[in-house]
């Protein structure tokens, strides 16, 4: 049996994925990069959004009309924060396209379940045509042991995602992440470092450790380890040349945190902090126990401790209540700090969440986008005056991907986490490399490797 699987959403929903497919193929599945080979098709999905999950029913009708050309429906197993919301209210507003729905904690279920779906679907269009009875496991997201799978099939030749910490407590008011994905739950010191290992002896020199919120790590099986000490174990693991951290909260970013990024040499010079709002009114509604005053004094005693360091963020505009004077804190707090980057978006409402329950959504679309707009034009001003500031100099990086667009490019990510495109021969796929910086774009950079 073939399964294809898509993700959309975080990094964390990249690595849930990647652990389903070990766990398919530990179950006699074999990959397919092509859909309509696939009998089953997985769609690991992403509630964070309105537009993510919209995404969703939009490619239910793709994969339904897909069939209608084959003249075989694959069995279609949605899982991910959607699932877990949805349930079996999915079965039914995608008028039989989906047939398996599993929920955020009970993913070592699908190889089972995607099984029985297909053998009672092949029975079925010998006779009837689709439609066997769907199957669904959605569980109580606050009860479920965290980590349920040990098999991993890593997608990503030099990067590994460890994830450190599932779910979170904070109920920020506009997010569903504590309602999809549960309280939080920390991972053992122990598992965490042979994972860390383990991709290390598979050859890959980068480890990313994910969490809702990374920061707040405390380890269960060693009182003494929090999350300072943690990236200090990992710092230790031979093979492991780069560590990465996403996302932690402003709020947990004590001076022993700053000190590790500082002092380690492998972990990166990059913090992504978000923010949300430049506002302390919005932040407050927001329920996200830290002002822009309390923002500013952190970024500025990172930028002291640790002056090389590139900062990026998130940012969601047209909060309810959020006035144009709100607005332009965003505005005026996005250029104090200078980001290298940020993911900026307008406010949707979604299921459960404070927001949505006790604040009505009073900003006009219209309006939304203005605000948006503005802010991605400035930030785009920002970064591209960022980029060209760093031409001329030479940073090292690790090389993960080789161009789509042109032999011989190669590209791959400094510390600070910035794009860097340079010609190079394939066989430097996971090396650091020197690289003087040429040419700046929108996005990205351009250089050439420091030979000799
Ligand atoms: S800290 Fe807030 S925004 Fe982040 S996952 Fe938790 S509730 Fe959501």
């Amino acid at each position: 049996m073939k399964y294809f699987i898509e993700t959309y959403g975080c990094q964390m929903n990249v690595h849930d994925s990647e652990r389903m497919a070990g766990l398919l193929e530990a179950n006699g599945y074999d990959r397919t990069e092509v859909d309509t080979d696939a009998d089953l098709v997985v769609i690991n999905t992403c509630s964070v959004r309105e537009r993510a999950e919209d995404k969703l029913y939009t490619r239910l009708g793709e994969i339904s009309e897909m069939g209608r050309q084959l003249g075989r429906d694959p069995v279609v197993a949605v899982t991910g924060c959607v699932a877990q919301q949805e349930g079996d209210k999915l079965i039914a507003r995608s008028a039989g396209v989906v047939d398996v729905v599993v929920g955020t904690q009970q993913v070592k279920m699908l190889p089972m379940l995607a099984s029985a779906a297909i053998d009672r679907q092949r029975e079925a269009n010998g006779r009837t045509g689709r439609m066997p009875p769907p199957r669904i496991a959605i569980d109580n997201p606050y009860e479920e042991p965290s980590f349920p799978l040990g098999i991993v099939r890593r997608g990503d030749p030099v990067r590994a995602y460890v994830t450190i910490i599932e779910g979170c407590n904070d109920f920020c008011a506009f997010c569903v992440v504590p309602y999809t994905r549960g309280h939080e739950r920390m991972r053992a010191k122990a598992e965490i470092l042979a994972d860390a290992r383990d991709a290390a002896a598979s050859g890959r020199r980068e480890v990313q450790l994910l969490g809702q919120i990374v920061n707040h790590y405390q380890a269960p099986d060693d009182p003494s380890c929090d999350f300072p000490a943690l990236l200090e174990a990992v710092h230790e693991i031979p093979g492991i040349d780069r560590i990465r951290f996403a996302s932690p909260h402003p709020r947990h970013t004590s001076e022993r945190v700053i000190a590790a990024v500082r002092d380690l040499p492998k972990v990166c010079k990059h913090l992504h902090l978000p923010v949300q709002s430049g506002s302390s009114r919005v932040l407050g509604l927001m329920r996200r126990r830290h002002t822009r005053e309390q923002y500013l004094d952190l970024v500025a005693r990172i930028r002291e401790a640790i002056p090389k360091v590139q900062l990026s963020t998130d940012m969601i505009v047209g909060f309810p209540g959020e006035t144009d004077a709100d607005f332009e804190e965003t505005l005026t707090l996005t250029a104090a700090v200078g980001y290298h980057s940020m993911f900026s978006f307008k406010y949707s409402e979604r299921p459960n969440t404070l927001a949505s329950k006790r604040m009505p959504d009073g900003v006009p679309d219209e309006e939304k986008t203005r605000r948006i707009v503005a802010l991605q034009a400035l930030q785009r001003s920002i970064q591209s005056d960022l980029f060209q500031r760093s031409i001329g100099s030479t940073t090292q990086v690790l090389v993960d991907a080789t161009s789509r667009r042109r032999e011989w490019e190669l590209t791959g990510r400094s510390s600070g986490n910035t794009v860097v495109n340079f010609p190079g021969p394939p066989q430097w796929l996971g090396q650091l490399i020197d690289v003087t910086i040429k040419r700046a774009g929108p996005n990205s950079v351009w250089g050439e490797a420091v030979t000799g």
